[in-house]
């Protein structure tokens, strides 16, 4: 029914594609049908048709040549937020890939609303981490592009809004999307942005400087004209292909230089300049050195960026000189393909290609472009560099509001108790549970970026040693766990030492080593009073998983391990690596591996046998003249362990378990299952290990595979 409007954007959108767009025409034909069918009567505060506006945001994309996935999503990107439309309609509609951008440009809008740009000016900070919140929100960079569009339009009409929201959304364009059109590079977005907002924000100068500009427009024409006539015959015999182009001139840009370089109009540089643009990067060289023969270079205004390209990738050579008047006369020389990057930059990207199936490219691309984001300040040193780019690489950031509208910013993986900690230690400790956008989450739920973030806290109380267990996932961030075992470091020390207690004796039944001696453990950590060490345990600066890494690093250097109970015999230079001439065998009743506290048995005819301490072999020994003190040595065999897993029978468990233990490198050399009537598991296999470190980093391993309830060595061999 609304068809029979007569939209003269819509024409004109028509005709562009039908040259641009040759294969999208009938898509795009249909999505303006369908925005103009659901907007409907909708109205502009122009006063204009509702579907004025997506016409003209799809228009602006045909001019960065955009795909046609692009125009379309352009065309319906206010559809889920503005009409009855639902995802799955759209989907149906106009396929997955549409709806994932217009659901982009949708989670972008809602971002805008939560934070507090709405109520005040924002700091450089802020506006930096709302800058980085929209780049970390986004899969796909096509939805920036799209969502730039938008606000160009939206600026390009902000004549049509109250004074008080003209400036609000001007300080908002100015402070945020300019800058990231800058970031992705386009350059056609980001003058356009700036000039319109400059306009509104300070309306004062940017009519002097735009009358400044319109006065000497006569005057500046012919002295450019005059100058590229003269650069024109000083190239004609060089046998280059090129064109030269007078510039553009930024309202914004020229009050900037203005105010940084404390520069009078008259004397900014760039109101003279001409740009040429060649085919190779050797031809700029070439050109470079021409312009500066004729004319004397004005000393600091060189900068290479072939050589040296802007973050943003923004190649070209700048130079300033002094012309034959006296006028400076400022010079860009770039190829074309470098011409394309500065005014369209990511968005150059589609420009040659029709479609964009394989998306890797454009995924490293945005990385890149992430990477730029968090590097753009040029005075990293090297380690900062390589840090930043690491943590940008293994974990990504989310950033979340506080119901204040701030912007907390935790690595990928944060949960409420990471955000809790981050506010203040006080509120983490006493933190109990939380809300994301007003719905109850669990305090291991992963934090999204764009989410609002609220902590229920109890009057009093410290924080669960839940938290602490790696396993759990309930902290992602270091400062959140340091928080945590402050807390219970300052807890009781009786509880830390019970504590303490617990986990060893836990931790020495599960690697079947109940008879180990606690202060020669202890002992290896360091610590004096075994008491100190149970608290250390108890509150979490030492973990359980150390103990077994511990003792395997012990056992082959130092004597402490050595049997001292044990009558010492002459041949103590024997070792289980087989050392001289001794003949050694591992027992295989108790299997013992580099880390165990071991003995030897002299046997007949077949050297010395390797028990372990506790082997109940060795204990109800009678003869114990025939026991002699061994020790690891270097040994980096492989040794035969019994390990018993317990878990709910299900189908794939055993798959799951010996994947996890080749996945470690490790053989497993048999294995025997058995299931009771209550799905109760019982697996019992032999593996290969290295020693008792191995050992219990593949238990950990094994205790997170799903169903699988508790891991533990066998004392003694069933094999025998
Ligand atoms: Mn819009």
């Amino acid at each position: 029914m609304t068809d029979v409007i007569d939209i003269p954007i819509r024409e004109q959108l028509l005709e562009r594609v039908k040259v641009q767009y040759a294969h999208g025409v009938d898509t795009i034909e249909r999505a303006i049908r369908y925005a103009i069918e659901h907007h409907g009567s909708q109205l502009r505060a122009s006063g204009d048709p509702y579907i004025v506006h997506p016409l003209e945001v799809a228009m602006v994309l045909c001019d960065l040549q955009m795909d046609v996935d692009s125009i379309v999503a352009g065309l319906l990107h206010d559809i889920l937020e503005d009409t009855e439309v639902t995802p799955k309609e759209l989907e149906e509609a106009f396929g997955p890939a549409v709806t994932k951008l217009v659901q982009g440009v949708t989670k972008l809008r809602r971002v805008k609303r939560k934070s507090r740009v709405d109520e005040e000016d924002l700091s450089e900070e802020q506006a930096e981490n709302l800058r980085k919140m929209f780049l970390a929100m986004v899969d796909d960079v096509r939805v920036v592009i799209i969502k730039l569009a938008d606000r160009l339009h939206n600026m390009r009409t902000l004549q049509y809004l109250p004074t008080e929201k003209q400036r609000r959304n001007a300080r908002e364009t100015l402070d945020i999307f300019a800058p990231l059109a800058n970031r992705l590079g386009i350059w056609q977005l980001k003058w356009q942005l700036e000039d319109l907002s400059f306009r509104y924000l300070d309306s004062e100068h940017y009519r002097e400087v735009a009358r400044l500009l319109a006065e000497k427009r006569v005057e500046r024409a012919a002295f450019l004209e005059r100058v590229i006539a003269r650069l024109h015959r000083e190239l004609a015999g060089e046998g280059l292909r090129y064109r030269i182009t007078g510039r553009p001139k930024h309202i914004y840009s020229i009050y900037r230089k203005m105010e940084q370089k404390e520069r009078r109009f008259e004397e900014i540089y760039d109101l003279h300049g001409i740009r040429v643009i060649t085919k190779t990067k050797g031809d700029c060289y070439h050109i470079l050195g021409t312009v500066h023969s004729m004319w004397r270079p004005i000393h600091g205004e060189f900068d290479d960026y072939i050589a040296a390209p802007k973050e943003n990738g923004y190649q070209s050579l700048h130079t300033a000189v002094m012309t034959e008047g006296g006028h400076p006369l400022e010079v860009q020389i770039r190829t074309e393909e470098m011409h394309n990057v500065a005014e369209y930059g990511v968005a150059a990207h589609w420009r040659y290609k029709e479609q964009i199936d394989a998306d890797a490219e454009v995924e490293s691309r945005v990385h890149l472009l992430r990477q730029a984001l968090d590097l753009d300040s040029s005075d990293l040193n090297a380690q900062q560099f390589v840090d930043l780019f690491r943590e940008d690489i293994i974990a990504e950031r989310v950033y979340v509001f506080t119901p204040k509208g701030d912007i907390v910013d935790l690595p990928r993986g944060s949960t409420p108790v990471d955000f809790a900690y981050d506010i203040h230690s006080e509120i983490g400790h006493r933190c109990r549970g939380a809300k994301v956008d007003g719905r109850l989450v669990s305090l291991d739920y992963q934090l999204q970026s764009g989410e609002r973030v609220e902590i229920i806290t109890a009057k009093q109380g410290g924080p669960s040693r839940d938290w602490l267990n790696p396993h759990l996932n309930f902290v992602a961030t270091q400062r959140a766990r340091q928080k945590i075992r402050q807390w219970f470091r300052r807890e009781r020390r009786e509880q830390n030492i019970a504590a303490g207690r617990d986990i060893l004796e836990r931790e020495m039944r599960r690697l079947g080593l109940d008879q180990e001696a606690y202060a020669k453990i202890a002992d290896l950590f360091r610590f004096r009073d075994i008491d100190d060490f149970m608290a250390a345990l108890g509150y979490g600066d030492i973990s359980a998983s150390q103990i077994a890494h511990k003792l395997d690093e012990s056992s082959s250097t130092s004597d402490e391990l050595r049997l001292r109970a044990i009558p010492e015999r002459a041949v103590s230079e024997v070792t289980v690596a087989g050392v001289g001439d001794l003949y050694t065998q591992i027992a295989s009743c108790c299997q013992p591996v580099p880390g165990d506290q071991i003995v030897g048995y002299i046997t007949r005819g077949k050297g010395v046998t390797v028990h372990r301490i506790d082997c109940p072999n060795v204990v109800n020994l009678r003869d114990t003249e025939r026991l002699i003190s061994v020790d690891w040595g270097g040994a980096h065999e492989q040794y035969p362990v019994g390990i018993e897993i317990l878990g709910f029978d299900r189908p794939g468990l055993l798959h799951d378990i010996s994947g996890e233990i080749m996945n470690m490198g490790i053989n497993m050399s048999s294995v025997h299952v058995t299931a009771d009537r209550d799905h109760q598991a019982h697996i019992i296999c032999t593996i290969g290990i290295k020693g008792l470190g191995q050992l219990s980093d593949v238990m950990n391993r094994l205790l997170n595979v799903r169903d699988v309830m508790d891991v533990r060595r066998l004392r003694t061999s069933t094999s025998k």
